[in-house]
């Protein structure tokens, strides 16, 4: 049993405007941070239309390519942008979250990480957003329940912003509890507490900014892990943003890198507990390159240990 790495080359391809902060360097420093583990490294495959259109439907997966511009690059929102190569990347990265949940329940793999960019978790049911253009953990929750056959699953994002697009895309299915914990105010605005989805099966933590880990970690084991162990899940899907860190240039938490090791380890305690140690990470954000590439190492080391 091992940890798979799941990548494609297909993600230096989706490029950013001069001085975006999702630039092709972060799977750089990502990739580069991992070289040295032993992994069981997996081409990420493109993600099946079907996979996709449980969590976004085909006009506007049809938008997406209308919009995909043969050369420069195209603006769909303040911040979120569309190069020749987007949607090679974005497909891998659905693509890689999806198959890492079939290594998973399969058993070749005890648990996994995806690093693919752009990330996810801000895309919404029609909306691409926040860098994000397709939600992958997302479509990786729905097939792990409705191609596999799951009864629960729970998703733990860790990401500094609010998962508002994973949220969209779960909230009105039972079967999914979505946790978020995330600094407010921040963008996307949205993750009050007071916000727990028409199942109540989405917890919201806010945090305020200049808190550190320990404050992160007593959220989680106060409000975020109890509910996990209450829903009884049979796969444990992260949202891995690592945009927290203290030297994150988007957001004022202030996590050391040695924080991101704690967190991951207690989800892999109630892995463990729950679900057969059944762990699916996906890259979120994580903007300062440096961090960037230490936090996944710390991240990743955690699942490599306990996926032994
Ligand atoms: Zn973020």
């Amino acid at each position: 049993m091992t940890t798979a790495l799941l990548t494609h080359p297909d993600g230096f391809d989706h490029a950013t405007p001069p001085g975006h902060p999702e630039q092709v360097a972060r799977l750089d420093a990502v990739l580069g941070a991992l070289e040295a583990f032993d992994l069981m490294r997996i081409k990420a495959p493109l993600a099946a239309e079907a996979d996709l259109l449980r969590v976004h439907p085909g006009s506007y997966l049809d938008a997406l390519r209308r919009d995909l511009p043969e050369q420069g690059v195209h603006q769909l929102d303040a911040d979120t942008w569309l190069s020749p190569g987007s949607l090679g990347a974005a497909w891998r990265g659905a693509g890689a979250a999806i198959r890492a949940v079939d290594l998973v329940l399969s058993g070749e793999a005890t648990n996994a990480f995806c690093a693919t960019r752009p990330p996810g978790h801000h895309a919404e049911r029609e909306t691409a957003m926040g860098f994000c253009l397709l939600g992958n953990v997302a479509a990786a929750a729905k097939h792990a329940l409705d191609h596999h056959g799951l009864s629960r699953v729970a998703i733990v994002d860790f990401d500094v912003h609010h998962g508002n697009g994973t949220q969209d895309l779960v909230e009105d299915d039972p079967r999914i509890l979505f946790c978020s914990t995330h600094e407010m105010p921040l963008y996307p605005g949205t993750g009050d507490p007071s916000d727990t989805g028409p199942h109540d099966t989405v917890v919201n933590v806010a945090l305020r900014a200049g808190g550190g880990g320990a404050g992160l970690l007593a959220a989680l084991e106060e409000k975020v892990f109890p509910r996990v162990v209450a829903h009884g899940p049979e796969l444990i899907l992260v949202s891995a943003g690592f945009d927290a860190h203290r030297a994150d240039p988007l957001a004022g938490l202030m996590l050391e890198t040695g924080d991101f090791a704690k967190v991951t380890a207690r989800i892999c305690d109630l892995a463990e507990d729950l679900c057969a140690r059944r762990v699916v990470s996906a890259l979120e954000g994580g903007y300062d390159l440096e961090a960037l590439g230490a936090c996944v190492a710390a991240h990743v080391r955690i699942l490599e240990e306990r996926g032994r």
